[in-house]
Parts: C-alpha cells; structure tokens; sequence
C-alpha cells in the first residue's frame, strides 16, 4: 500500500469514528489520536526526509489535505456536539408554567376559637367590650372579690392548681370582671363586658369535664338593669346562636357572686322542644348560669349597690361546640388531632 493510500484510508476511517463519536470527550480523544504530535499524520510528515524530492511535495501537500479536512470535520462535529448539549441541558431546566403548583396545606382556626369569635361578634354588636385578663391570678381576684371568702365552702366546687396560698390559676374568667368594675368610671356611661378565654379546675378528666376549658362571661352595670334585663339579652344571644324560634327558661339557683342567680335553658334547637337526644327528651337544654350581681360584689369594687345594679351571666364555648356539632367528648377539643379538628373548617 502506497503512503498515499495509507493517508486516504487513515482519512476514511477517521472521519467515519468522528461521525460516530457521542460526545464532545470521545471526540477529543480522536482528534489527539490523529491529528496530536504522535499521530499518524505526523508521523508521515515526519518520515518525509526518506522520500525522493519528486514526491516529497505531493505526499506533503496531500498531508496537509488531510489534516486539514479532518479538523474541519471535527470542527463541524464538536459544534454540533455542543448544540446538542446546549439543548439538552435547555430541556432539561426548563419550567413548564402551565403544570398545576403544588397546594400549600391551608389551617384553619379551632373550632372553639371560632364559637368564641362569634359569640364576641354578638356582643360587640350590642355595645359590649371584650376584655381579656390574667390566667395567673391572685386569690383576692379570683375568689374573696367573687364573694367566696377562704373559708366559704363553694369554693369547692372550683378547685384549682395552686402555685402558691395566694397565687392559683384562674377558675372562671370572673377576675376578669373585678379588676374592670375597680376602673371603670360611670359618668362616662354604664359598664358591658365580655371576658373571654381558658379557665383551670381540678376537675378529674371524663368526656364531660377537661381540667382545662373555656368561658365567655358577661357583666352589664347601670343605673335601673333588672331581670328583664338579663333575660331579653340572653334570649337574644341564644336565638343568634341557635335560630330565631329559640326561647329560654330560667330556673333558680345559686351562685356565691349573684343574688338571685339563674339556670338558663334553651329550646332544643334540634327537636324544637318535642324531644330527643340532645335535650334528653325534655326540650329544653341547660346552656348557661346567669343572675343580678350580688351587692357584695359591687360594693367590694367600690360601686355603690343602692344606686347601680347589674347582671352577670357565663356560658362555657366547649358546651355550645359539643351541642352544636354534636361532639360526645370534650377532650377531642384538646388533643391536637387534625382528624378531628379538619371537620371544622368555617366559613
Ligand atoms: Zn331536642
């Protein structure tokens, strides 16, 4: 085989590796194998000195051809190469916008966070404020401001934690109540409150008692507030609650900070008072303890009880919840599961 055929067949298979090489590496790797200062072009151009004159310039110059066409066939190939790759990596990154995102988890508030919000809406549309208070609290507030002195034996029926002989978690919102009355000025009108939030008794947990609960309580202090009062309020905050053909009974009881002082029941929202699980088959449901604040309570606040007079009254969220929703354990209200919470979404 003549030198000029060795170089033409050295031209055809190279071009065919380079047609075939896939990547840019493979291609580099063919152009230092042919081409580089060890490869076989140079090697002629090397072993140039043995030829005679007469052919030394034509094996030169077809050589130079050579080399010459196969670096452009590897030009051509290596910019095709990155083309391709280009393209590829373009694909690859690329956003498609019109793919549906990805929902973000949305909460939701706790259903007995929104009960509270829509009793104190009720409220604020009828004058009243909404003051919230300490869960740490002072005995003084909590129970002696309340008409229950140390020894007074109804304070067993709202045990509580004890952080110290004086110092106790709240039992009930009522402190709430005496620390406002101490402040309030009444030549710039009477006194309408609602205290909303958590109340603490050592109350052994069963479906029906949590030793930690809610409580929204009301007090309204004026010149000439009676019963009727207290009654007309009620009736109209449990009709906004559960329909307008709601009515309600009062039945007497007692309580240590409200003379005289009331059971309030409701028409059963379900049966409309014929009867049935929810009311027990009476038709009516005990739904809140109201009463006239006792005079004690108003003259410990500094409020003169022969000319002013009020009524107060406490529902507890959890109860209204329970009743509404028709949930059989108050516990469910405390633990956190998601299951259960994710049923009330709200409006
Ligand atoms: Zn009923």
């Amino acid at each position: 085989m003549s030198l000029q055929e060795k170089l033409e067949a050295l031209k055809v298979a190279t071009v065919e590796k380079i047609k075939a090489a896939e990547d840019l590496q493979l291609l580099n790797q063919i152009r230092v194998e042919t081409l580089g200062k060890k490869g076989p072009i140079t090697e002629v151009l090397r072993g140039m000195k043995d030829l005679s004159a007469e052919e030394r310039p034509k094996i030169g110059s077809f050589a130079n051809e050579i080399r010459d066409a196969l670096t452009a066939e590897i030009e051509e190939k290596k910019a095709a190469l990155e083309v391709a790759a280009m393209n590829k990596a373009l694909a690859e990154e690329s956003i498609d916008v019109t793919l549906p995102g990805k929902k973000m988890a949305q909460g939701t508030r706790h259903v007995l966070t929104q009960i509270m919000e829509e009793i104190e809406d009720i409220f604020i549309g009828m004058g009243y404020q909404v003051v919230e208070g300490y869960e740490v609290e002072q005995d003084h507030y909590n129970f002696e401001r309340m008409n229950l002195p140390k020894d007074h034996p109804a304070r067993d029926m709202q045990d509580t934690f004890y952080i110290s002989d004086e110092i106790l978690i709240r039992t009930h919102t009522s402190p709430v109540q005496a620390r406002t009355m101490e402040k309030h000025d009444f030549t710039k009108g009477p006194l309408r409150m609602i205290s909303p939030g958590k109340v603490f008794r050592r109350d052994t947990d069963d479906a029906t008692h949590s030793h930690q609960f809610h409580q929204i309580e009301g007090l309204v202090i004026d010149e000439h507030i009676t019963m009727g009062d207290l009654k007309g309020t009620l009736e109209a905050l449990m009709q906004r609650m559960f329909g307008a053909d709601r009515e309600i009974r009062l039945r007497p009881s007692y309580f240590p900070f409200t003379e005289p002082s009331v059971e309030v029941d409701v028409s059963c929202f379900k049966c409309g008072g014929a009867g049935c699980n929810v009311c027990k088959h009476t038709g009516w449901i005990e739904i809140l303890g109201a009463g006239m604040v006792h005079p004690n309570v108003l003259e410990m606040s500094g409020i003169d009880s022969e000319k002013y007079s009020g009524f107060a009254f406490g529902l507890g969220p959890d109860r209204i919840a329970m009743l509404r929703y028709g949930v059989n354990d108050i516990r469910n209200f405390y633990q956190n599961d998601v299951r259960f919470i994710r049923q009330f979404k709200g409006e």
